[in-house]
């Protein structure tokens, strides 16, 4: 029979992308959110719509569960984690999430979790030089992040790996940096960089101007949705707990980001620097510990994303500009 398994944040960007994998892999999956997915139909045998801070949807949804893929937080980019606005709720929203779906879940006889940390858990201190980020497993402490979303993950890590020693479930925890793609938030406050600047260059015309916070030098790297996917279910499938970078190793200032960008979209635009909020100065990946244990990283070129995200993002904005037209 099947093996049963529920995506938690099924209705968001990376839960959405992992029930249609899942099922191409044949589980059964039960999909539970506090919306239903923005741009595609959920491919789950059961999608619940809930709220997984009340404990009698968690209960609810954990009956007959023996995989969890706890991936619903309150999250965005930059423009919501770090103007502070959000601090209160985001700790307390993502914090009571993992506190009932661990508890609820033993209770209920669900035998391993996934969870989804991120790479905003590592201390600011080790990522102020743009050119030399360090990101290993090992240097998460002495803990600093930069904002209170990760000090929620890294909260969330000890709590998951906690249960494990104390109540001999299973766990797997990787630390996500920077997923895009297709199906991912590209306006309204919560999106990240690279459908951000996805937006911007779609709606500015040949010649024109986009707009990037800050001086535009500072680094991250960016990792497409299918890889991963297929990082999060070797890990899952290993028996390694981690926790774990999954992320890319192609290291890029936000202005080279937005170059490339331009250059997919075939078009030449000047860019302009504004103040807005920006998070640590340098991120890249460190994917020494994942190779290691599960003899596996990603590989594929951060531009070869970056075409399909722009496509599906570019048709996104055609849309909107149409049904503004003729309404
Ligand atoms: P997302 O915002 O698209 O998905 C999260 C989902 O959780 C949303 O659909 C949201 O509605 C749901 N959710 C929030 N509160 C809920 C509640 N009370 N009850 C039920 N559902 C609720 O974000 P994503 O990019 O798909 O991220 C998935 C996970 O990966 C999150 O835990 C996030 O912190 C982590 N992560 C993502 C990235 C990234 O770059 N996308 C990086 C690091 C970590």
């Amino acid at each position: 029979m099947a093996k049963h398994v529920l995506v938690n944040g099924a209705g968001g960007f990376i839960g959405g992308h992992l029930v249609k994998r899942l099922k191409s892999e044949g589980f059964w999956v039960r999909g539970v959110d506090i919306k239903r997915h923005e741009f595609a139909e959920s491919y789950a045998d059961e999608f619940i719509l809930g709220d997984l801070r009340d404990p009698s949807v968690v209960r609810e949804v954990m009956q007959g569960i023996e995989q969890v893929y706890q991936l619903a937080a309150d999250m965005g980019g930059a423009g919501y984690i770090f103007s502070g606005e959000h601090d209160a709720v985001v700790m307390h929203n993502s914090a009571t999430i993992n506190l009932n779906c661990l508890e609820l879940g033993r209770l209920a006889g669900v035998q391993k979790f996934f969870y989804s940390s991120s790479a905003c858990m590592y201390p600011e201190y080790n990522q102020l030089d743009p050119d030399n980020p360090k990101c290993s497993e090992d240097s998460a402490y002495p803990a600093a992040p930069d904002s209170e979303y990760g000090w929620e993950k890294l909260f969330s890590e000890r709590l998951y790996l906690a249960y494990m020693r104390n109540h001999g479930i299973q766990v797997r925890i990787a630390r996500f940096h920077n997923i895009f793609g297709p199906n991912g938030t590209w306006r309204g406050g919560r999106e990240k960089a690279p459908a951000a600047l996805c937006r911007k260059v779609a709606e500015a015309a040949d010649g024109g101007e986009i707009e990037i916070w800050g001086d535009g030098k500072q680094t991250r790297s960016f990792l497409y949705i299918d890889e991963c996917l297929e990082g999060v279910r070797r890990l899952m499938d290993s028996d390694f707990t981690g926790p774990v970078n999954i992320g890319s190793e192609e290291m890029v200032t936000i202005n080279q980001l937005a170059e490339m960008i331009a250059d997919i979209a075939g078009k030449k635009l000047t860019i302009r620097h504004i103040s807005g909020p920006l998070g640590v100065r340098g991120r890249n990946s460190d994917n020494r510990l994942i190779r290691e244990k599960i003899r596996w990283s990603p590989s594929r070129p951060l531009r070869e994303g970056l075409e399909r995200t722009y496509r599906w993002i570019d048709a996104q904005v055609t849309t909107a500009q149409v049904s503004l037209t003729t309404s």
